[in-house]
């Protein structure tokens, strides 16, 4: 009897999974996922994450035992532990999803090195984390990754999109095959959760993407930037732990339909990021395009906008939406990264220390990647545009539902009044903080140094 290992990482499901597949095809079937003692020690998995992670092990197991199986939980370091399994159940063959990571790269050269001297062989699957394989696209010139999007984009749309892979309709485990319950978020790493986090699975990921893809995609491109309307999919940490596929979403989404083309082209910007991290693994802490910052070092700012407190209410609508469910709304996440950057010139990896503690969706390719584009050390070709907290605020949320959804103290004030509470109001308002600094000075300042 051949027994193969399919080795889960961040491709939590069983639909349109290729690692699952290809080892379901073996007469016996390992599924396994180590709790990584490494990852766990490290603040890269924050309450958020851990609670999401745990509740889609539990959906996987359950998807699993449907089929005939289970979900083998082993804690400690994924190399020893998979070596260990394949010594005990005779493992033939180990699959594993390529990802883009430093860490998850060393993961799988550690592997192929381990296991390079046993009978057992390393199936490596591409194009499972994301649409097209990181790597697969590069521009002409010997390049070995796109700089830039809209180059990136256009080959992007004219690759094939393969069809989604059926769920297997069996599974058999080895005899005797033993697991250990599904952890407890707080077995992971201590802390809460946000208090309205996302439920984590492939089950709730998938209900969401059918009503997303049925009718809300509708009024997507219309409506993505509307702060207020929230009416993006919400489907970010669902990708980002692959309790859904990327795929087999934009195999599902009807062309014709108004918003597809939009929506899609978000997946897009999602694998421009991770062929980007896979060609420059440093990325998540050095400059992409290094600009000669000298970023300040100021704690009682970082505090400030940490804790939505800064005086900017459009900034601080989109700290306290973090803080609450461990997600933002991305035109948020554009506005409180720029005021970062370039209004208080902080240095854009405090930023990104401090989203990645609290989103659920917080990935080290469009996360840290966004972050740069924002600071304009990445790939954006305006690298010195700085986002006017007040325009964004007038322009995205006009009538203030927004801010006053998150900042209740200013809930009081009418229409886009609530943008400026400092007009009409010389002492301020009771319980909200005055302008940690002035914008348009700010602005200045940082244009001038970044061109002086
Ligand atoms: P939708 O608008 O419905 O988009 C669909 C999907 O496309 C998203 O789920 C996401 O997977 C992908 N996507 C959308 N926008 C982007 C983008 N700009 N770059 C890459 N992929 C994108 N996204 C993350 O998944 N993880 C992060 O850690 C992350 N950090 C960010 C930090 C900053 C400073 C900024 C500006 C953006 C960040 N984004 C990140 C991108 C984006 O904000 C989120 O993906 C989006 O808000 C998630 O909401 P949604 O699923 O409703 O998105």
């Amino acid at each position: 009897m051949t027994v193969t290992m399919a080795l889960f990482t961040r491709d939590l499901r069983v639909n349109d999974n290729p690692v699952l597949a290809a080892a379901a095809r073996a007469s016996q079937v390992l599924p396994v996922f180590v709790v990584d003692e490494t990852i766990c020690a490290t603040d890269y998995l924050s309450p958020n994450k851990a609670a999401f992670l745990v509740a889609a092990l539990a959906d996987l197991d359950q998807e699993l035992r449907r089929l005939g199986g289970q979900l083998m939980i082993r804690h400690g370091d994924t190399v020893r532990e998979v070596c260990r399994l394949v010594r005990q159940y005779s493992v033939g063959e180990v699959h594993i999803a390529e990802d883009v990571s430093a860490y998850s790269r060393r993961r799988e050269d550690r592997l192929r090195t381990e296991l390079a001297g046993s009978d057992c062989r390393l199936h490596v699957h591409t194009g499972s984390i994301t649409v097209a394989a990181p790597g697969r696209l590069t521009p002409s010139g010997g390049r070995d990754h796109f700089a830039v999007f809209t180059p990136y984009h256009r080959r992007w749309t004219q690759l094939p999109v393969r069809a989604p892979l059926p769920v297997p309709q069996h599974i058999r485990l080895p005899d005797n095959a033993g697991t250990e319950p599904v952890p407890a978020a707080t077995d992971l790493t201590p802390g809460t959760r946000s208090p309205e986090a996302a439920p984590g699975g492939e089950s709730t990921g998938r209900r969401i993407a059918r009503k997303w893809l049925r009718t809300d995609i509708g009024s997507y491109a219309d409506r993505h930037d509307d702060l207020a309307a929230d009416a993006t999919s919400r489907l970010s940490p669902y990708l980002h732990f692959g309790c859904l596929s990327a795929t087999e979403l934009v195999y599902r989404s009807d062309p014709s339909a108004p918003g597809t083309a939009a929506f899609v082209r978000q997946l897009a910007w999602r694998d421009f990021h991770h062929q980007m991290l896979r060609a420059r693994p440093e990325l998540t802490h050095r400059d992409y395009r290094p600009r000669n910052d000298r970023w300040h070092d100021d704690p009682v700012l970082l505090t400030a906008w940490r804790a939505g407190q800064t005086g900017y209410p459009i900034v601080d609508a989109g700290m306290r939406q973090l803080a609450a469910q461990g997600w933002m709304h991305n035109r948020a996440r554009m506005i409180t990264a720029s005021f970062l950057t370039k209004t208080l010139y902080l240095d854009w990896r405090r930023g990104a220390r401090h989203f990645l503690a609290l989103l659920a969706d917080g990935d080290m390719a469009n996360n840290q990647l966004n972050w740069q584009w924002v600071a304009g050390t990445g790939a954006d070709t305006r690298p010195n545009r700085v986002l006017n907290p007040l325009r964004q605020a007038e322009r995205y949320d006009p009538d203030g539902a927004y801010v006053r959804r998150w900042v209740p103290e200013l809930a009081h004030l009418r229409g886009s009044d609530i943008h400026r509470p400092w007009r009409g109001h010389p002492n301020g308002v009771a319980g909200y903080p005055a302008r940690i600094v002035d914008h348009e000075q700010s602005a200045r300042e940082f244009l001038a140094t970044r061109h002086g």
